[in-house]
């Protein structure tokens, strides 16, 4: 076992990339867009990833572009009020062994991709995959231009719409969650009159939620916008939104938030899709990694995250283990981890919405409660995904 190609030069491909040629893996990876890049947003990088990220060397390079918020904080969407206020900052470290980052996600790519150039993974760009063909001692991988390149394992990481993914477990149509989601960067230099906590801010309305935050050590401020809705279906994440139509969505909302959007000069719109657990990741010589395996709803701010883990976790099963049992063993570390986080930010739809009736009042009331007086109880939920340690 020595070659892998990977299919996809996203956030999990580069990740898998850089610690796979670490680990003495010759590395191909094949990306279908002209140029390397990112969509002009934020991410949230929580202490797990991070871990991920110190152990690859990545961190210091990264530490530049970084911001480091004071608290998670969730507040009512009109009055500002806090129903949770949990310290990140110094107490992340403290408790979680590494810093929660919000980082571009521009630079999270070019760190990453930097470091797989100077290792040596050979990245083809324009380089669109369009099937993958299995023989016994070896995969290969065909380009839509007809090329065809050979290695010992193939590792599908080309996201939500994974073709490697269609041709590995079939054709699945991914299920819309009803709801959108519209995205964007504004320079703190084109704020108006308006200073912005420097929190990671879910602010929680009725059939709607709101997350702003600072990227780039406080140059800019992230937001998404997550609005129910049934008549947007595009994946893409590209498409461009209409921002008078958000700034109306979010009209009556608290100024923090109405007046944000009155900076917003652009955004992207997306719809939210789900898919279910998959009855499995690997097949053979070929192994799904990131959205392609497990697509999450990103109401927990994990899917790169997760996608991070999924990278160390396999080179080293691979490192470890011949090839059959190393997949197995990948796919035993990761698939009930990644399942129960999708799970749990499913379950964050309904809380951020207000839905539930009376019942999401007493839950809302029964955190902002714990976080007053019971900090601990809160910690004790989240604990399970920040102090994950998958390097250990
Ligand atoms: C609104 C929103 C906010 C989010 N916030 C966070 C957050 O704060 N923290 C967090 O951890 N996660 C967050 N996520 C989730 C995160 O963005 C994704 O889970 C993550 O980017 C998935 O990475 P990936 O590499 O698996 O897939 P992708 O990023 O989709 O990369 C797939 C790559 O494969 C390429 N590709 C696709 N098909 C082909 C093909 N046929 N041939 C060649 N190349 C191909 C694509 O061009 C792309 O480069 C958020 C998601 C959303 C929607």
């Amino acid at each position: 076992m020595n070659s892998i190609l990977i299919a996809g030069a996203g956030i999990g491909g580069l990740s898998a990339a850089l610690a796979l040629a670490q680990a003495g893996f010759k590395v191909t990876m094949c990306e279908q867009a002209l140029q390397l890049g990112e969509v002009g947003a934020g991410l949230q990088i929580s202490p797990n990833a991070l871990k991920v990220l110190q152990k690859l060397g990545v961190d210091e390079g990264l530490s530049q572009h970084a911001f480091v918020p004071q608290y998670a904080t969730m507040r009512n969407f009109k009055t500002g009020e806090y129903y949770l206020k949990m310290p990140l900052a110094k107490s992340a470290v403290a408790r979680y062994g590494a810093s929660y980052w919000h980082l571009h996600r521009a630079d999270l790519h070019r760190v990453l991709s930097d470091a797989c150039e100077e290792i040596g993974v050979e990245l083809m760009l324009n380089a669109t995959v369009s099937e993958y063909r299995q023989a016994v001692d070896q995969v290969s991988l065909v380009l839509q231009d007809g090329r065809e390149l050979t290695a010992d394992l193939l590792v599908g990481a080309d996201g939500i719409r994974s073709i490697i993914r269609e041709q590995m477990l079939g054709k699945e149509k991914p299920t819309f969650m009803g709801q959108v989601a519209w995205r964007g960067v504004i320079p703190v230099s084109d704020l108006r009159g308006i200073s912005i906590k420097p929190d990671a801010c879910v602010w929680v309305g009725p059939n709607r939620h709101f997350v702003s935050y600072y990227l780039r050590g406080g140059e800019y401020v992230n937001f998404v916008a997550v609005e129910e809705r049934s008549d947007w279906q595009s994946e893409s994440w590209r498409e461009e939104g209409d921002v008078q139509e958000l700034r109306r969505a979010f009209a009556d909302w608290h100024p923090e938030v109405s007046e944000l959007l009155q900076s917003a000069s652009s955004t992207f719109l997306w719809a939210l899709n789900g898919r279910d657990e998959l009855p499995s990741w690997h097949q053979d010589r070929v192994v799904l990694l990131g959205d392609a395996c497990h697509p999450m709803l990103p109401f927990m701010a994990q899917g790169a995250a997760m996608a991070i883990e999924d990278a160390y976790v396999l080179a080293q099963s691979l490192v470890k283990l011949p090839l059959a049992e190393a997949l197995d063993h990948y796919e035993k570390m990761r698939k009930p981890r990644a399942t129960s986080v999708q799970k749990m930010s499913k379950d964050n739809a309904a809380l951020y919405h207000m839905q539930g009736g009376i019942l999401g009042k007493m839950k809302l009331n029964a955190i902002r409660m714990a976080s007053q007086y019971m900090p601990s109880i809160i910690q004790s939920k989240l604990d399970p995904v920040y102090a994950h340690d998958v390097t250990l």
